[in-house]
């Protein structure tokens, strides 16, 4: 444990800097672990001095769109189209068949991208 001595002061530093566990374990030559544990004990002593560090892994950018899907009954492909006022579905075909004989109406509503997957701690 004697090489487990990390410098309370450069330690407080790096991370109102915000720098992650990880880095700031390689800084003071320690383990991610250690630093969280060492950050929680100095964190009920001096609660404001150690704020929470809000983080927000895989919360999307983007806003989400307004999508109306549809269902092609020829070739049971389901699609969806943006879903604005200014929008005409009524030109809308099935991408595959180019035809609007077998649409059907699925449902609508707000559609979020996930492509930013979420890392776990
Ligand atoms: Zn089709």
């Amino acid at each position: 444990m004697a090489n487990e001595i990390v410098n309370k002061e450069q330690l407080h530093k790096l991370f109102l800097a915000g720098m992650p566990l990880k880095e700031i374990a390689n800084q003071l030559n320690s383990k991610p672990g250690s630093i969280r544990t060492m950050i929680y004990h100095e964190r009920q002593r001096n609660p404001h001095e150690w704020p929470h560090r809000i983080q927000y892994p895989g919360k999307p950018k983007e806003q989400p769109l307004m999508m109306h899907s549809y269902e092609c009954t020829d070739c049971a492909t389901r699609f969806a189209v943006e879903d604005y006022d200014d929008i005409d579905h009524s030109v809308t075909v099935c991408p595959i068949c180019r035809s609007d004989q077998h649409l059907q109406d699925g449902s609508y509503g707000r559609f979020i991208a996930t492509s930013v997957s979420r890392r776990a701690e």
